[in-house]
């Protein structure tokens, strides 16, 4: 059978040696000095010396033929020494003279005649001849019962040996172990094997001492080169303080002696004297447990990723430099777009983007069976104003009634500058009676509104022209579609201006707001 002892610590272990050293020792020096007084001799000796008496006083006593004093003397002799069992003055020849115990049971007479430790008989001469023996039957000099055992003075002495010193030993050896440096615990092959990992590594014990830093993990911080063993990982405030704890996620070494498991990975920024970047590194710990499963301590190990974080954040700069160059291409394109497309002084659609659109869109709504309409709209007397009052207010008149045209078309209308002062609209979806109503709308919106904008030239009267077509008229294409519209505008320039005719066959009918086919309007 094996025998061991999983509850017995290292302290237990040593005292207990320790004790058994010091009993060995002190069974040693009684061998070789008697340290322990031997209780057998002292014993004979004083039996003796009581049996020769009892023989002397038993020999004067038979002499004077005293008997009743001789059987007091012996009862006397039995009352004061305890170890005196029985005993008896027997005349040669087996007569028993006077008898004091229980002598029949304790008197086991030695076969050879002589004395024995607890049986003890000394010759009674009467006129310097043998006359008979006292006999003396004592208690045994060793205990013999278990409870002797226990109270014999040897035995005693060294149970309190034995326990005070295994006590001593061990409240001193924990206290002493305490005061330890506990690095010597650490073999010096295993600190280099530690020293060789990139990585930092602390070993803690499981009060949270520390136990070992490696090389790695000295060179974190100033700090950290000063020898840390033996003090509490949490007394390193530069450390500790870089990491973010709450009651939720408590440091990484609690975690894991508490759950006895490995910790998540928590992020550290150490702050470092005189550099700008922080130190960065993710920070795991695994517990340490004996062979028994007992926790010893845990193992922290700090993977340095400053490096990786500074490229990460070149990297984003990167990427947020490249999403605003690529908002900028972006601006650029719809500027290169609006350029390709728009009439910079008006920002109507240009003809080549007008015509890009309405091709094949006309094409789709004349397949569908849809409404389309088209607009033409001329400025009256423009070429006056040129003439009145320069170029520039001219432009300002332009813009002034595209700006009047624009504000209430919907979103699918398309307005285009189709020549100087001359705009064209496309109005998907619309009726012809919806295309004139709008034409109208516009009409007058101009007449209200386009010669206040034009702020130097106050009381300024503008008007405009309009003719509608519709796709009903049988237009094959947009131009053909625009063409009508525009025979309908020379209407109603032909009939005084400032109206709308809408394109009917070889002649347009119109005139201020009079479309005969109209019943509304
Ligand atoms: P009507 O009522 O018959 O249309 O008379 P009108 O004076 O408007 O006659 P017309 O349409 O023939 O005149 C167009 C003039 O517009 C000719 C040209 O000098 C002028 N013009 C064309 N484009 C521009 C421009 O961009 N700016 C300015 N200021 N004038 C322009
Ligand atoms: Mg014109
Ligand atoms: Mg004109």
């Amino acid at each position: 059978m094996r025998l061991h002892f999983p509850t017995l610590n290292p302290v237990a272990r040593i005292s207990l040696g320790l004790v058994a050293l010091l009993v060995s020792l002190l069974m040693a020096a009684d061998l070789a000095f008697g340290l322990i007084p031997d209780r057998t001799a002292l014993a004979r000796q004083v039996r003796q010396q009581i049996s020769e008496s009892l023989a002397v006083q038993a020999a004067t006593l038979l002499q004077s033929g005293d008997t009743r004093t001789l059987q007091s003397t012996l009862d006397s002799v039995i009352q004061r020494n305890t170890e005196v069992r029985s005993l008896a003055v027997r005349q040669q020849g087996g007569v028993i003279i006077a008898v004091a115990g229980e002598h029949g049971t304790w008197w086991h007479p030695p076969e050879d005649g002589s004395s024995t430790l607890t049986q003890v008989r000394v010759p009674v001469l009467a006129d310097n001849k043998p006359w008979g023996e006292v006999e003396l039957a004592f208690k045994p000099v060793l205990p013999e019962t278990f409870g002797e055992w226990a109270t014999y003075p040897t035995v005693v002495a060294m149970l309190t040996i034995s326990v005070g010193g295994f006590l001593a030993f061990y409240l001193y050896l924990r206290r002493v172990l305490e005061y330890l440096d506990p690095a010597k615990a650490i073999p010096d092959r295993v600190r280099t094997a530690f020293d060789t990992l990139a990585e930092g590594v602390l070993v803690l014990d499981k009060q949270g001492r520390v136990v070992l830093a490696n090389k790695a993990f000295r060179h974190f911080h100033p700090s950290a080169q000063e020898d840390m063993t033996g003090r509490a990982v949490t007394e390193l405030t530069w450390l500790v303080e870089g990491f973010h704890v709450t009651p939720e996620h408590p440091y990484p070494w609690v975690t894991a002696m508490e759950r006895r498991s490995n910790s998540g990975d928590q992020t550290l920024e150490l702050a470092r004297p005189g550099e700008e970047e922080p130190l960065r590194a993710i920070v795991g710990c695994s517990p340490i447990l004996d062979g028994h499963g007992r926790l010893r301590g845990c193992l922290v190990n700090f993977s340095d990723v400053t490096m990786l974080h500074r490229i990460n954040d070149q990297l984003l700069g990167t990427l947020v430099d490249l999403e605003a160059s690529k908002e900028e291409i972006r601006r650029q394109n719809e500027e290169l777009h609006r350029l390709a497309t728009r009439d910079p002084m008006t920002g109507c659609l240009n003809r080549r983007a007008f015509f890009g659109a309405a091709d094949p869109l006309y094409e789709q709504l004349k397949a569908e069976g849809e409404e389309v309409c088209c607009i033409m709209s001329d400025i009256d007397h423009f070429k006056s104003f040129n003439d009145r009052y320069g170029h520039a207010v001219g432009d300002q008149v332009i813009k002034s009634v595209a700006k009047c045209l624009g504000t209430d078309l919907r979103e699918v209308d398309m307005l285009c500058r189709y020549g100087g002062e001359e705009f064209c609209i496309m109005l998907p979806g619309a009726t012809p009676e919806q295309a004139v109503e709008v034409a109208e709308r516009l009409r007058l919106a101009i007449e209200t509104n386009a010669g206040a904008a034009v702020r130097d030239i106050p009381g300024i009267r503008i008007t405009s022209s309009f003719g509608v077509a519709s796709i009903r008229g049988g237009a094959k294409d947009p131009a053909e579609l625009i063409d009508q519209a525009d025979n309908a505008l020379y209407q109603s320039k032909q009939t005084g201006r400032n109206r709308v005719s809408l394109w009917a066959g070889e002649r347009s009918v119109g005139g201020d707001a009079e479309v005969p086919e109209l019943a509304h309007h």
